[in-house]
């Protein structure tokens, strides 16, 4: 049977596409200049490999210009060109990105700048413009051509004059509509406005005329118009301007341009070294706990970029599991542009690295718990449990690390108390570090077994989460002391000391305990009598290191 195509109305397609696409019609400048950027890079990446070409920065930029009069605003670029096959393939066709095969020809495969991918980005023109023209000659070729178009119903190309290598994009502004008004557009102020926001750290100057007021020449009162050149975008990266430069807003701004997360950053890391290796990195810790975060679909790492270039979003060689939550990028100059995943993963640049943003995020954390409780224990409710689940793995190895991050509900104030806090309260008679493990706080409360600690004016912590008692067993002792569980056989408290002269009460009541033996038969090992007890009749004790809460958490475990 013969296949038939299917039919579409291509120009309502197209503006069903862009309309979906794009919440705001404001962004169809980000993709003009994205391109152009991208067409620039290609002449830059060009550059690299053929020595008949020259790369000097200072000839290369992109140029906003607005002509309220005839309604239009051009995009000038001094990039790499189209060609008429180009303009026909890649503007012709819509989901064809010349971009992409230009990263795939040239085996670019992280490393590198360019922006576009998907083949749709030029379309947003349209959503402000009835027609958008588009003027190029392209890189090695006498010939310049134009291309035209309203919108899918088709396009024109013809031959026409252009000096110099690049494309020229001419958007012939909406008229306004009784709802819309697409004015803005053609306004100075509103176009600069939009270039900052999406196009700040865009490599190449953005250049638009600005106009100004001067003293006119020859007359003290009497003021001018003029206009002037200006450099709209900073170029410059965030990450290497000055930390005194930048606001708390910048960084949050930074952290939701680049979509680390939903929510907003807890606290912000901002690092340049410049010694042995040369980096600088802006780091964050969320605020929230991300939907994915305990799921094994999330994916640790920070966006490594190689003097200023992307080469991976997910660099998981720079963080530890521990910190897997840090969100961020590094910037090295020290990594070499066309480096491929395999070389870096062993780089010993990139390990350098790796050690002292650790570093960096332990010291934050730390005067965080210091000088921030409150902020620290809200991060604390998130990602403790990824800390303690740090020094239960890689047998404990981490624990010189973490062990002073992480922090217990405790019987004391009922309130979270780290480690070092628990110790230096201790009162001189208190051997160990007791624990109790439940449930939840309520419930390990009422165990019978905490009686006897508290009543001594001991403090115990609580242990709510599978991973609490895994974790102590690996850091085994703080500060030379012990933890104890509370319903281990030995205390260390005296009135354990006359457990021994419980022996008589023991034979006395030897019937009745045998009897309960028979009855609860495998559960229980021995029935004794206790001294522990105050206010409850019963309580259950363990022998050794494993506790009955250890045990339920084994047991339940698949083999
Ligand atoms: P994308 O940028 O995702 O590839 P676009 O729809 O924005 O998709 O652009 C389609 C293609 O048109 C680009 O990949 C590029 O090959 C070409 N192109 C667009 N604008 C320019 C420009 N200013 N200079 C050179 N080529 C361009
Ligand atoms: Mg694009």
């Amino acid at each position: 049977m013969a296949k038939k195509e299917f039919k579409a109305e291509s120009k309502r397609l197209l503006e069903m596409m862009i309309n979906s696409i794009y919440s705001q019609r404001e962004v169809f400048l980000r993709e003009l200049i994205s391109n152009a950027s991208d067409a620039i890079d290609k002449i830059y990446y060009k550059a690299l490999t053929d020595d008949a070409l020259t790369f000097d920065k200072d000839s290369y930029y992109i140029k906003v210009s607005a002509d309220k009069e005839n309604r239009t605003l051009t995009i000038t670029d001094t990039g790499i060109g189209m060609s008429k096959e180009e303009l026909e393939t890649n503007l012709g066709t819509i989901a064809k990105s010349g971009s992409l095969a230009f990263k795939t020809e040239n085996e670019l495969k992280d490393g590198h700048d360019i922006i576009g991918q998907f083949g749709v980005g030029f379309y947003a023109a349209f959503m402000v413009a009835d027609v958008v023209t588009v003027i190029s000659k392209a890189l090695g070729s006498d010939e310049a051509y134009k291309w035209e178009s309203t919108g899918a119903d088709g396009y024109t190309i013809e031959a026409i004059e252009k000096d110099t290598v690049g494309s020229e994009i001419i958007l012939k502004i909406k008229e306004n509509t009784e709802d819309e008004s697409y004015d803005e557009f053609l306004e100075e102020y509103r176009l600069k406005a939009i270039i900052k926001k999406y196009s700040d750290f865009i490599r190449y100057p953005i250049k638009m005329d600005v106009s100004g007021q001067r003293p006119k020449e020859g007359s003290e009162n009497e003021l001018e118009e003029y206009k002037e050149e200006q450099t709209i975008n900073s170029m410059v990266p965030i990450w290497r301007k000055n930390k005194s430069e930048l606001t708390p807003e910048d960084y949050e701004k930074f952290y939701n341009e680049k979509h680390y997360g939903f929510d907003k950053p807890l606290k912000h890391i901002h690092i340049s070294v410049d010694g042995t290796i040369r980096y600088n990195a802006i780091l964050y810790i969320p605020e929230k706990t991300p939907f994915d975060y305990y799921s094994k679909e999330f994916e640790k790492g920070l966006e490594l970029y190689s003097n200023g270039v992307l080469i991976m979003n997910k660099c998981a060689d720079l963080l530890p599991d521990y910190f897997s939550f840090v969100k961020g990028m590094v910037d090295s100059e020290d990594l070499s542009l066309n480096i491929s995943r395999e070389m870096l993963q062993h780089d010993r640049q990139l390990k350098l690295i790796a050690k002292n943003i650790n570093k960096k995020i332990k010291n934050e954390l730390q005067s965080l718990l210091k000088n921030e409780r409150d902020k620290y224990e809200e991060f604390y409710k998130s990602f403790g449990r990824q800390l303690k689940y740090g020094v239960y793995s890689d047998f404990g190895s981490n624990k010189e690390v973490l062990q002073d991050l992480i922090m217990f509900y405790s019987s004391k104030e009922k309130k979270m108390v780290t480690l070092d806090e628990y110790v230096a309260r201790m009162p001189e008679d208190q051997k160990y570090i007791y624990y109790a493990t439940g449930e939840s706080y309520e419930r390990i409360e009422k165990l019978p077994q905490t009686e006897l600690v508290t009543d001594k004016g001991f403090e115990i912590l609580y242990f709510t989460e599978d991973i609490d008692e895994f974790a102590i067993k690996m850091i085994m002792t703080y500060k030379e002391k012990e933890f104890k569980s509370v319903s281990s056989g030995d205390l260390g408290i005296e009135a354990d000391d006359n457990e021994t002269s419980t022996s008589k009460e023991d034979s006395e009541n030897k019937e009745l305990f045998d009897y309960m033996k028979t009855i609860l038969g495998d559960k229980v090992k021995d029935v004794r009598v206790s001294k522990r007890l105050k206010t409850h009749p019963v309580c259950l004790a363990t022998e050794g290191e494993v506790t009955i809460e250890m045990e339920k958490i084994l047991s339940a475990m698949p083999d």
